[in-house]
């Protein structure tokens, strides 16, 4: 053991903590500015493609937040934090309204595609949170079937037996579940059969280096079959190669999201991307460049 090294590893160590700390604290604090701001907070949408007909299915809402001093934060870094936060409530609700909005402008312009909005284990909790999504939709004149909510896998195992009556809830009420990040939250088979959601989304990590070896591809197949068995849709997450897709596409992979087809884009974006030829009928990335 070489006794000189330990105090500044230590020391070292403790401070990028420390930093860590006194950041995420500051986010948690801005955070209430930001949802009270209207400039701070704003939503992208990153398409979902059927591989079978390369048709637009829909689109998963995204989260950004541009920080008045420290910029923009991704909300890798920051839904975390509010995950563990009574702001969550507030977070949720604002994404969920703001997406809503962008749905009736959409559906008043053509664009009638289900939007994917992100929750976490801690909006399952909320009594009200059933009848908060309801009002929200009728807010915004927009029938559940157009609402699609996706709960990480990991969310669902951490509650299991209230993820199951709040899930329940609103699948009764007509609005569409995903399992997100599928693959990474270690459920048990015989309670993934019970839930009643619809869609797995096999989580990116499995998806990106797909075409590199025999175990990945088995593995990936497997998962694809074994949901589809069990009557869910299956949407592989990540896709960024014409190669990757194909693969699936021969698996029977139902739809994919990836930077190949799009990256989240802003709701202008968007519209010229769904308008374009790639909005119904998406064409490699290499045969454009
Ligand atoms: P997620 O729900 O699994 O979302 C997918 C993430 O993968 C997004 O990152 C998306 O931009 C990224 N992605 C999509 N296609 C590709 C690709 O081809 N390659 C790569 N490398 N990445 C791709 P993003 O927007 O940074 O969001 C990260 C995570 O933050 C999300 O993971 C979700 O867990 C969370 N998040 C984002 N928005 C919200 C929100 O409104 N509410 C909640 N509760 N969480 C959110
Ligand atoms: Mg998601
Ligand atoms: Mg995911
Ligand atoms: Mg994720």
């Amino acid at each position: 053991r070489d006794a000189r090294l330990t105090p500044t590893k230590v020391e070292v160590y403790s401070k990028s903590s420390d930093d860590r700390h006194q950041r995420s604290f500051r986010l948690l604090q801005d955070f209430d500015n930001a949802l009270k701001s209207n400039d701070q907070l704003s939503l992208v949408f990153q398409p979902r493609v059927n591989l079978a007909n390369d048709r637009c299915i829909g689109a998963e809402v995204l989260l950004r937040w541009q920080h008045p001093v420290l910029g923009s934060i991704s909300p890798g870094e920051f839904a975390p934090i509010i995950e563990q936060s009574p702001y969550i409530t507030k977070m949720t609700a604002w994404v969920v309204d703001a997406a809503l909005r962008q749905s009736s402008l959409w559906k008043a312009s053509g664009i009638h595609i289900p939007l994917s909005v992100n929750i976490s284990a801690a909006n399952l909790e909320e009594v009200d949170f059933v009848q908060k999504i309801v009002l929200a939709l009728l807010r915004h004149g927009i029938v559940p079937e157009m609402l699609e909510l996706e709960v990480t896998e990991s969310a669902i195992m951490k509650n299991a037996a209230n993820c199951l009556a709040k899930l329940s809830a609103l699948s009764e009420g007509g609005i569409r579940l995903s399992i997100d990040d599928f693959g990474t939250g270690y459920s048990s088979l015989s309670y993934l059969q019970k839930l009643p959601t619809t869609v797995v989304k096999i989580d990116q990590s499995f998806i990106h280096d797909l075409n590199l070896g025999h175990r990945q591809r088995n593995l990936v197949h497997s998962m694809i079959k074994l949901s589809q068995d069990l009557g869910y849709q299956v949407v592989a997450e990540g896709v960024e190669t014409l190669e990757v897709a194909d693969i699936l596409k021969t698996m029977g992979c139902d739809d994919a999201q990836g930077y190949l087809f799009a990256k989240p884009l802003r709701p202008a974006e968007f519209e010229s991307w769904f308008w374009s030829d790639r909005g119904t009928v998406y064409r490699p990335l290499k045969a454009i460049s």
